[in-house]
């Protein structure tokens, strides 16, 4: 093996706007056999919207998401900016004892209501029965749609259907990843059900779904522990674990800083295709070596 031809390597997949950190790295590369993608923001544009609301309890739908969007206002998550652009510029509620429940939602007291909005999962941690809107539930995550639930005063009053539809090129990056032999799986906070409806759509193999921010560095450790050579791909701070833990941690460009440090290979563009690209191009190098 000539270290040489490694560092041509490494200078060919920066033209191809892929940046790799050190020779081991394509390395290793050459070697994966499973990539895991983040869903939001890697699969998926990233800018989700509301295309649904459902109420009950004659509660009107401009009200449900005045209290939503209250809430929201401390958030940073890209759910928080569909609630939040969706409310437009009306006047809301100060919210106090606001709190962020990482991989599940928000709470907090507005005009002397407790408020939680988030899945099903907090819901039901925090014993708030959401059988009036189980069949919207349903419904709109087999459609691809995350269902964000309000509760107010311990009951479940609000659904909102969120979409982030699929990156324009990631369908078809995806197909040329799949024709090259690997096994692609998708890692997500997100609805179980809604996860599968969007891995369908886009080709995906395998869905892990409902992991915690915390689970997504163990689910790799999982699959390493099937024997698997694993890439992990993605963009949010809240990737970093999973990237590091990963054979090859993959970020997208335009990212994170964190997700960018923790990463052997960072995309200059924000697309999948540099995934391509770039496992072809280890591939190419290490194969030239032999
Ligand atoms: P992802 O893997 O998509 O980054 P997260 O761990 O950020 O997922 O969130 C998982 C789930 O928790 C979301 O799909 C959503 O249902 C819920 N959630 C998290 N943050 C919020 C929030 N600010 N507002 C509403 N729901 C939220
Ligand atoms: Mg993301």
């Amino acid at each position: 093996a000539t270290p040489m031809s490694i560092i041509s390597g490494v200078g060919r997949a920066a033209e191809f706007g892929v940046l790799v950190r050190d020779a081991d790295a394509l390395q290793r590369a050459s070697t994966l056999d499973t990539l895991v993608f983040d869903k939001t923001g890697t699969l998926t544009e990233g800018k989700p919207q509301i295309v649904a609301v459902k109420t009950v309890a004659q509660l009107d739908e401009s009200e449900a998401l005045r209290l939503a969007a209250a809430l929201e206002q401390g958030s940073s998550h890209p759910l928080a900016r569909a609630i939040l652009e969706k409310a437009g510029d009306t006047t809301l509620p100060q919210v106090n004892g606001f709190r962020t429940l990482r991989g599940l939602g928000v709470s907090g007291e507005a005009e002397g209501h407790t408020l939680l909005l988030g899945n099903q999962a907090l819901l039901n941690e925090q014993q708030v029965d959401t059988k009036a809107l189980d069949n919207e539930l349903a419904a709109q995550a087999s459609r691809g749609a995350t269902p964000v639930l309000l509760a107010v005063d311990g009951q479940a009053v609000a659904l909102f259907a969120i979409r982030d539809p699929l990156r324009e090129d990631s369908v078809a990056a995806l197909e040329r990843l799949h024709r090259a032999g690997y096994r692609l799986v998708m890692l997500t906070g997100d609805n179980p059900t809604t996860a599968k409806a969007i891995a369908k759509e886009a080709g995906i193999d395998e869905v892990i779904a409902g992991v915690l921010p915390d689970g997504k560095a163990d689910a790799i450790r999982k699959l390493q522990s099937q024997g698997r050579q694993v890439a992990m791909v993605g963009d949010g701070i809240n990737d970093a674990p999973a990237l590091a833990q990963a054979d090859v941690g993959i970020a997208m460009g335009g990212g994170s800083d964190v997700a960018i440090e923790t990463a052997a290979i960072t995309l200059m563009r924000h697309s999948l295709a540099g995934v391509a690209d770039a496992l072809a191009i280890s591939k190419a190098t290490l194969r030239n070596m032999k």
